[in-house]
């Protein structure tokens, strides 16, 4: 058993981050948002690849052991965001890293992921919890990260347990459950069939990072428990009407929504820390509203 005691968000972008170097060497210079990350007071509006640290405390801890640490996602971002958030809130140990799926944006931060690893750093491995889709991605993109007889030059690689998690059933790390979320994510461009990424619904959290449908089923799985909803946003023209997860909000009429993530979205925290003790409703309402107004121009395009 584990209680959830805060989520940081660790990225809220897209694959290719904010801002973008097609609105930075424009010569119209029209995007605000973009242009604004090269001020101190716009480096709020940096936003890096998707990713999720939950932080939580397994009951089975002594009094005063430190929190473990979950994180969803290491993307192509991963390190440069690691060295800016881990510091600030006093992360070191990762007790578990889960991929959502096998894009990029999604997994090739994994290599980074060395520097816990090598000469037993921080610790001797990390756990990798993955679907089978994604391990079958990482087995051809990153065979070394698989198998350490396959690295070449000084075969200083990073050191992982994988285990590929059933998308039916839940798994659990360090006494937290997680519950797969099957969501659909575009589709495969050979067979037209849907291409999945997975969420995951955490304590009474429900978490889905990349996704333009939630089917019934995993609809059904949100419903039990959940209080608060973390959901994509891509585009503007995305927002509240025409997405499926928004209908996803409606259906769930969670307690607190943080919708996130955008290709260029411009939202007021680049990284935001949510206390369990001091959630707001409110607030994240607020939050909503200016990332849906602040959007970055190329969203239009
Ligand atoms: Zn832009
Ligand atoms: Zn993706």
């Amino acid at each position: 058993m584990a209680t959830v005691e805060e989520i940081i968000f660790v990225g809220t972008g897209t694959s290719s981050s904010v801002p973008v170097i097609s609105c930075l060497t424009s010569p119209k210079r029209d995007c605000k948002v973009c242009l604004s990350t090269l001020t101190p007071e716009g480096r709020k509006n940096i936003r890096k690849n998707t990713s999720l640290l939950v932080r939580f405390r397994k009951h089975a801890d002594p009094p005063g052991a430190r929190l473990r640490n979950v994180l969803i996602d290491c993307g192509k971002t991963f390190q440069s965001s690691a060295i800016e958030i881990f510091p600030r809130y006093g992360v070191r140990e990762l007790d578990g890293v889960i991929i959502t799926h096998g894009h990029a944006d999604a997994c090739f931060g994994l290599d980074d992921l060395r520097g816990w690893t090598l000469g037993g750093a921080i610790q001797p491995y990390i756990d990798i919890h993955l679907s089978p889709e994604s391990m079958d991605v990482i087995s051809r993109t990153f065979p070394f990260l698989v198998d350490s007889a396959l690295a070449t030059g000084g075969g200083q690689v990073a050191d992982f347990k994988f285990h590929v998690f059933d998308p039916e059933k839940p798994f659990t790390i360090h006494g937290l459950d997680f519950i797969p979320l099957a969501a659909h994510h575009g589709i495969y461009q050979t067979t037209q069939e849907p291409y999945l990424c997975y969420g995951f619904k955490f304590d009474d959290i429900s978490y889905i990072s990349d996704t333009n449908l939630i089917p019934l089923k995993t609809m059904e799985i949100m419903k039990d428990k959940t209080k608060v909803f973390i959901v994509d946003c891509l585009r503007r023209k995305h927002s509240f009407k025409n997405m499926a997860p928004c209908e996803a909000y409606t259906a769930l009429q969670p307690a607190a929504l943080y919708m996130f993530s955008g290709y260029t979205a411009s939202f007021a925290f680049y990284s935001g820390r949510v206390n369990r003790s001091s959630e707001n409703c409110q607030r994240f309402i607020k939050d909503v509203l200016c990332w849906i107004y602040t959007s970055c121009r190329s969203s239009r395009l």
